[in-house]
């Protein structure tokens, strides 16, 4: 008999609503998994046990009632960037350490909504700045593939939770690749809507014209349901768009016959490594053996994501980490005279976080505005402009999502920008504000899997899936689970 924690998503749904398992015996399997896994991966920053088999219980009651919320009985971890109420949120920061928010953001409070069981809070790069998870200032989370590896960043928590059988799903959130790369790097799925999707209502700000939620799961269709519960317009994000969200799950298994899949060549470059190439075109070979067009694109601003996003992001960064002075939020470390105090006080800010703050506010400084932020703003719009023109032609994108798998723990810390061209393929998408999937497509020469990314027009995630979902099923990836050894 497989495992209750190897179920996906939609097949755990299936056996609770056959009464096959209750949410509480599910809920168990997790917590059982997590007391003897989380020691070797460190998923979570705060395990919710309690909560979750109040709620599993609750769960279990309401199905007796025939109640069928499309998250009945299901057990999450919430990335720790999104408030929960009475959970603390810290952003994986000791600046936030002992926060705990009075109110849920949207995205939790619709998934509470729905029926899920929460597990607890997932680790992650402190305010979310890194690809590799390494900058929380609370623990390193291990790749379960390979527990000599980062899982990736910055959801790296989320991805290894549900990569390691610690939660059957995740919330991630994604500012420049932060829900695909992880996935890539766990061998799963992750889903990183179009920007004013899904709510940022309750998510702790880092790139507010970048950050969105989105789902990370061992499934296409899993993603698909959990991201049908979490989109739509909210009142209480105005950047949150008010038009109607595609029924994902309506068109998933349409297939790809005649879909048009563009293929950019600013996408395939010197520093790849052979492998993730190779996957990544036997991947696009597969699209093209289910019916789809596959032709070559170009994307001709695809080399200024980099400069353009790192000088963005730091800059809305600085912006929204100015709140963290000890007076609104954060401990105050009381030193006499106020510009001590502030300054002992943000000196709790992890390395990573100073440096984005330095270079935020650098750029947007008197008389450097112009020249960088502005600058940078301009350059955006032609990256936005190179996709709307690409999809004129073609429905979707297939790329990579990161030039290599997973690397060991502790090679990339000591160079920034090393950790910073992690990010090629996931930040154009990004500040496009278009949606990226990555999905399971193989194996590195070290075991390691790939990702293939997909990018769809805005406020298409129909398509993403749609394609998403042929490709996977044309395929074994996302059967394969690794096997976690106890540290
Ligand atoms: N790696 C990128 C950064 O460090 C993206 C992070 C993210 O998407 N949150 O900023």
């Amino acid at each position: 008999m497989t495992a209750l924690t190897e179920l996906s998503l939609s097949a755990a749904l299936d056996a609770m609503r056959r009464k096959d398992m209750s949410a509480v015996e599910l809920t168990r399997a997790y917590l059982e998994r997590i007391d003897a896994l989380e020691p070797s991966l460190r998923a979570y920053i705060t395990m919710t046990p309690e909560r979750a088999l109040a709620d599993a219980a609750r769960a279990d009651e309401a199905r007796a009632a025939g109640d069928d919320r499309p998250l009945l009985g299901i057990p999450l971890a919430i990335k720790d960037v999104l408030s929960t109420r009475d959970i603390q949120t810290t952003c994986a920061s000791q600046i936030l350490k002992g926060y705990v928010p009075v109110y849920d953001a949207t995205v939790v409070k619709r998934l509470t909504d729905a029926g899920m069981v929460m597990l607890g809070k997932a680790n992650m790069d402190e305010f979310a700045m890194g690809s590799s998870t390494e900058n929380s200032s609370y623990q390193i989370t291990r790749n379960p593939w390979d527990t000599s590896r980062v899982p990736g960043g910055s959801s790296g928590g989320s991805a290894a939770a549900v990569a390691g059988q610690l939660a059957l799903g995740a919330v991630g959130t994604d500012t420049g690749g932060s829900i695909r790369t992880p996935a890539a790097f766990c061998g799963i799925v992750g889903l990183k809507p179009s920007y004013g999707r899904v709510s940022r209502y309750g998510l702790i700000a880092f790139g507010s014209s970048l950050d969105q939620a989105g789902p990370i799961t061992r499934t296409v269709e899993d993603a698909a349901r959990m991201f049908t519960v979490m989109a739509g317009h909210d009142p209480l994000d105005s950047t949150s768009m008010d038009t109607p969200v595609n029924d994902v799950m309506a068109t998933m298994r349409d297939g790809v016959k005649g879909l048009r899949v563009g293929v950019p060549k600013e996408y395939f470059i010197d520093g790849m490594s052979p492998e993730s190439e190779a996957r990544v075109r036997e991947a696009i070979a597969q699209l093209e053996a289910l019916g789809a067009k596959v032709v070559e694109i170009s994307l001709p601003h695809t080399r200024y994501s980099l400069p353009v996003y790192y000088i963005i992001a730091p800059a809305e960064a600085s912006a929204n980490l100015a709140r963290f002075d000890g007076i609104r939020f954060g401990p105050r470390l009381e030193k006499g005279e106020m510009w001590h105090t502030y300054k002992a006080t943000r000196g709790q800010f992890g390395p990573e976080v100073k440096r984005r703050i330095m270079l935020g506010t650098y750029a947007l400084s008197a008389g450097y505005y112009d020249a960088f932020y502005g600058k940078a703003q301009q350059v955006r719009t032609l990256i936005k402009r190179d996709f709307e023109r690409a999809f004129e032609t073609v429905d979707v994108i297939a790329a990579p999502v990161t030039p290599k798998g997973a690397f060991p723990i502790g090679s990339k810390t000591s160079d920034p920008l090393e950790m910073y061209l992690e990010d090629v393929f996931t930040l154009p998408a990004s500040l496009a504000g278009v949606p990226g999937i990555s999905v399971p497509c193989g194996f590195d020469d070290n075991h390691m899997p790939i990702g293939l990314q997909l990018i769809a027009p805005a406020f298409r995630e129909d398509v993403l899936i749609r394609a998403a979902y042929a490709y996977e099923q044309a395929t074994t990836w996302h059967t394969l689970l690794p096997r976690v050894t106890t540290a």
